[in-house]
């Protein structure tokens, strides 16, 4: 293993090397560029950029590229040369401000969700000095943000800033009321964990299943207690302990500060949990961390599967997003304080969030959404598709206490006041005990919960910075008028409490009795992507990133039509694989061992007309009535993907899927699983669920 110190973020222009390689002034810039926001001078940019090629050339670079998030799960990059020819007819490395600046991509061949029609088709990207430029595959990498000419948003990173910003400017209004003097800016902070599976890449080629859909679209159980058998675990451990050590090499160099580990829950999952950074920074650390897994894997001659839900019966992967608020002067906002008046602070803040998750429960649900996802959510493994916040008891208390206008503690006599008490201190880990909630505190951040293992987490982050953001202004805009601080604080408080308490649950998320009381609350619950992606449309949430100027409606529209485009686009490969799988790989092998069966009955027979063939006989009328089921069912999946080729409305298309096609997938699934269970394993076509999961 090499030298984790000095290999630590060696492939990263960051602060150490800005301030080692940019001239006094210039550092200086870039530094406030970074942590206000204020836009960086031409002639600062230019000589950024000559830094970063000659810092670059030293690691022997001859390409650049502005890496940017196009609204895929996937990063996107077009790479340039430095080299420019000079009157001599030699060349010269070069790199100005201007290239470093902005770029030109051929946008075309990006999703823009109806925005090209409207806008001009090329886009540009633009350079974000707020997250480090770094060396992958010997290029240099410049973090960009990609619109279209128009400005319209055309990537993940443009509106995630745009929210980071609104976010800064209402919790500064509310710091400022609460007298901190010496705090300029604030940054979201996110930490992802990241979920996934690794399965041998021999095998994984054997199943188009997982080549076209990232997932198992058939595979009956393994039979249960074969998790206990050790000895496949020893060949595992060494090749993916060595993928695991790589993988933290490449990561450390990049400046993620990842600790890769192996997860208990399902018997290939693993998970990757980094420490966390500024939103921007993770949301960019996370995509580079998935691209790395991937292609790491393969030369170790592995997959890294990415789904949400690559095995059916199997925990699924996710991401958990830890989110919090951080000072310039290094104050976690979440952190419950020492004095009366941190702690009004805190719970004011708290409460915003709380607000927050109630009055946008369809946003944050809508921002998880996609077909992989659905596969997880409220499936008992995951957090369900009913959003609401879990405290924990003590906090819970607390909050019970304000809004009653009782004591906390009984043993007190004087009723709890905000800004007069301090809080009763809670230990961090009594609120970490409950993992079935979607968005938890625990104890000095949020852990939202629901996000899948595939995409981009800046979707999450756009809703919870945005709509904490409108809490907080509302809030501000009563505050900064109050004639009693104190007294319109505490009104403040106790509302919010009052009217958004539904959305506290600390109970069990998987219990079926939540599903019911959840909707006595007046909770959504949105079990689908097509059920919970058009509340992206409602008014009160086009008018939220309008006040934020975070989407705009034509922005909105577009992000709506992705998703659901997507969504349709991935369910109509999947059903066309199964089919092709039914046809040309499932029916084919039953049949041949039909045959078999038939010809040792025939066999049998002529020899011993008496002979019992109950065994063959009986397996063969399973057999036939369950071929006649999937060529069946198959017929009619064939039938409905014509039906859906005359649907051109992408909101009634995804409805279809979801309720038409789905459900005969899902019988021929049913199906053909049972068929594997009764098949001679030298007839199936392809590796099992034991095969994958087990035999590495
Ligand atoms: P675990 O969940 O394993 O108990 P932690 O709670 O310490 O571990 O952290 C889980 C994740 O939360 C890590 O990625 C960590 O970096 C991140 N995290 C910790 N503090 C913060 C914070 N203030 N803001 C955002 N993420 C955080
Ligand atoms: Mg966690």
């Amino acid at each position: 293993m090499k030298d984790a110190t000095k290999l630590f973020g060696s492939m990263v222009f960051d602060d150490e090397t800005m301030r080692q390689r940019l001239p006094k002034d210039t550092y200086n810039s870039m530094k406030k560029t970074i942590q206000d926001g204020k836009r960086l001078p031409v002639e600062v940019a230019t000589v950024v950029a000559n830094a970063m090629k000659d810092w670059a050339i030293e690691k022997g670079v001859t390409h650049y590229t502005h890496w940017f998030q196009p609204m895929t799960s996937i990063t996107a990059e077009k790479h340039d040369s430095f080299i420019s020819p000079t009157a001599d007819g030699k060349v010269i490395m070069e790199f100005s401000g201007k290239e470093l600046v902005r770029g030109e991509p051929d946008a075309s061949s990006f999703p823009s969700g109806g925005l090209r029609a409207t806008f001009e088709a090329r886009g540009y990207t633009a350079w974000d000095p707020t997250s480090y430029a770094f060396i992958k595959d010997n290029t240099l990498c410049i973090p960009t943000a990609f619109c279209s000419y128009g400005g319209e948003a055309l990537d993940m990173k443009t509106p995630l800033l745009r929210s980071m910003e609104a976010i800064n400017r209402q919790v500064m209004r509310i710091l400022k009321l609460f007298g901190n003097e010496n705090v300029t800016s604030i940054k979201t902070t996110v930490g992802p964990e990241q979920e996934y599976f690794l399965i041998d890449k021999e095998l994984y080629e054997k199943r188009r299943d997982l080549i076209f859909t990232g997932r198992t679209l058939f595979g009956a159980k393994p039979p249960k207690g074969q998790e206990l058998e050790d000895h496949y675990f020893g060949t595992i451990k060494s090749r993916i302990l060595d993928f695991m050590r790589e993988l933290d090499e490449q990561l450390w160099s990049l400046g993620v500060l990842a600790k890769t580990e192996h997860n208990e829950v399902a018997p290939a999952q693993h998970e990757l949990a980094p420490i966390f950074s500024t939103t921007n920074i993770s949301t960019d650390h996370n995509q580079l961390a998935m691209e790395i897994m991937q292609k790491l894997a393969k030369k170790h001659s592995l997959v890294c599967l990415l789904h949400e839900k690559p095995f059916e019966g199997i925990n699924g992967s996710g991401k958990h997003n830890n989110w919090s608020i951080i000072t310039n002067t290094g104050v976690n906002l979440f952190e419950p304080g020492e004095t009366p008046y941190e702690n009004a602070q805190f719970l004011l803040l708290l409460c915003a969030v709380i607000n927050a998750v109630d009055n946008y429960q369809d946003l944050l649900r809508a921002s998880v959404a996609s077909a992989g996802n659905d596969h997880r959510l409220g499936a008992n493994e995951a957090p369900p598709a009913i959003v609401s916040i879990f405290l924990g008891d003590e906090l819970t208390d607390i909050l019970s206490a304000i809004e009653n206008g009782m004591a906390y503690d009984s043993k007190e006599k004087e009723q709890m006041k905000i800004g007069v008490h301090v809080l009763p201190k809670f230990p961090k880990d009594t609120t970490d005990r409950n993992r079935t909630s979607p968005f938890a505190f625990t104890g000095n951040k949020f852990e939202f919960r629901m996000l899948g293992s595939a995409s981009s987490i800046a979707d999450a982050n756009i809703v919870i910075n945005t709509a904490v953001a409108e809490e907080l202004r509302q809030f501000a805009d009563v505050l900064e008028n109050a004639v009693d601080f104190k007294h319109e604080l505490n009104e403040l408080i106790i509302t919010s409490i009052k009217q958004h308490k539904r959305i506290i649950f600390n109970g069990n998320g998987y219990d079926e009795n939540w599903v019911e009381e959840a909707k006595r609350r007046g909770l959504l619950n949105l079990v689908s992507t097509p059920d919970c992606v058009p509340y992206m449309l409602e008014q009160k949430n086009i008018d939220l990133y309008a006040t934020h100027k975070v989407f705009n409606l034509t922005e909105i529209k577009a992000r709506h039509e992705i998703i659901l485009d997507n969504y349709c686009k991935i369910l109509k490969i999947e059903a066309s694989t199964m089919i092709q799988m039914c046809k040309r790989e499932i029916l084919p092998a039953v049949s041949a061992f039909s045959k078999q069966l038939s010809d040792t009955v025939i066999a049998k027979k002529a020899a011993v007309r008496t002979c019992d063939c109950s065994y063959e006989q009986e397996l063969l009328v399973r057999i036939s009535d369950l071929v006649g089921e999937v060529y069946s069912q198959v017929k009619g999946l064939e039938k409905k993907l014509d039906e859906a080729a005359f649907i051109t409305d992408t909101s009634e298309l995804s409805c279809f899927y979801k309720n038409e096609v789905i459900t005969v997938m899902n019988k021929i699934r049913l199906a053909a699983d049972e068929l594997e269970t009764i098949t001679d394993e030298q007839y199936w076509p392809f590796p099992t669920y034991s095969d994958l999961i087990f035999k590495i």
